[in-house]
């Protein structure tokens, strides 16, 4: 069956082609390569030895989705496309509401117009904002002091709890993941920030060799053991492998199955604080790592990791790769592609 994967040659999208080339299911990936490059595709041919095939398009224009589905037969979607980071989306929020809203109403109308009703959508832990409680569940509510980032994935999926109401035949899974880092193990796929980064353990990686000169830590006055905020950090294969999992579980069902639109955590459950990962990566390296206190980043959550407990029981799925692992894998990933994919 064919999957068409959108943003498929950025940083998860790639990742889950693989999980998905693996699997057995022939790839579309529909990309604007505005934050990713065509350099990922061939990445992703040479780990798997199989082709994707791909349609370089905006996914705000109507045409071009259309386009594909004329093309190719597709049974279902996985819908990773979209701008991702909280710090821009508070700078520039109608850039965020717009590519995340105009994309998933248009992917939506062109799904139900060639009766293509099975979605897994990249959702985040961001929309529950501030947590109600720690670890956060899929019970905790969402849109809770949120960023643009956050309010934006909120809506996409109360939109698409709306558009299953009306057509409860539509099988719509969110996968929340928390913290994606690492890279795939063969180093050939990765994260490729333009510029310097903005999160953490891309910029730790920076820094490990040699390009940067010290992670600035923002704050260790926080209500935690050593004051640094704690994050659910996850490796992106075990990422890729959740949205993998959840879409076969939506496969598995019969055609005729109605209610099913429904949320998942995707996260290792263990939380991990900015120093504890910094030490964990020196340990990787065998070298120490700089870093200095600064101020706190306005708008930090201080404690934020997740109950994946949902995805293990109902799909058989569990994170598997360790800290250490998630470290090594970036640490690989950057050394063998100094600039990225060059984007
Ligand atoms: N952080 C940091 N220095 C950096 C980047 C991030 O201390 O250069 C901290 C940040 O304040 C947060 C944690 O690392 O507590 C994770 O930040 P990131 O931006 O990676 O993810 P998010 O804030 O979206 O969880």
């Amino acid at each position: 069956m064919k999957i068409l994967v959108t943003g498929g040659a950025g940083y998860v999208g790639s990742h889950t082609c693989v999980e998905l080339l693996n699997a057995g299911f022939e790839v579309v990936v529909a990309d604007d390569l505005s934050n990713s490059s065509e350099l990922a595709l061939r990445r992703i041919e040479k780990i798997t030895g199989k082709r994707v095939l791909f349609y370089q398009v905006d996914l705000c224009h109507k045409t071009n989705m259309r386009e594909i589905f004329e093309e190719e037969q597709i049974g279902a979607v996985v819908h990773c496309a979209g701008l991702k980071s909280v710090a821009e989306s508070v700078i520039l929020p109608l850039e965020y509401y717009y590519n995340h809203l105009a994309s998933t109403l248009i992917l939506c109308n062109t799904m139900q117009a060639y009766g293509v009703r099975n979605l897994v959508l990249c959702s985040s832990g961001r929309v529950y904002g501030m947590p109600e409680h720690i670890p956060v569940d899929e019970a905790c509510p969402v849109g809770n002091n949120v960023t643009p980032y956050g309010r934006v994935m909120v809506m996409v999926e109360e939109i698409l709890r709306d558009l299953h109401t009306a057509d409860p035949r539509w099988k719509i899974m969110f996968m929340r993941f928390f913290n994606p880092v690492g890279a795939h193990p063969s180093g050939l796929i990765g994260e490729s920030p333009s510029g310097t980064p903005n999160n953490l353990m891309p910029y730790i990686t920076e820094v490990a060799v040699g390009e940067e000169k010290c992670v600035g830590i923002f704050g260790d006055d926080y209500p935690t053991p050593d004051g640094t905020c704690i994050r659910d950090y996850i490796h992106v294969c075990d990422v890729a492998k959740g949205l993998r999992m959840a879409l076969q579980h939506i496969l598995a069902l019969p055609d005729d199955t109605t209610g099913l639109v429904d949320a998942y955590n995707l996260g290792t459950g263990q939380g991990h604080s900015v120093l504890e990962l910094v030490h964990e990566f020196e340990k990787v390296v065998g070298h120490p790592i700089p870093y200095e206190i600064r101020q706190r980043r306005p708008g930090d959550i201080p404690v934020d990791y997740c109950d994946p407990s949902k995805a293990e029981r109902e799909l058989g799925w569990r994170a598997e790769h360790t800290i250490a692992e998630m470290c090594r894998d970036a640490y690989n990933w950057r050394r063998k592609n100094p600039k990225g994919f060059g984007n």
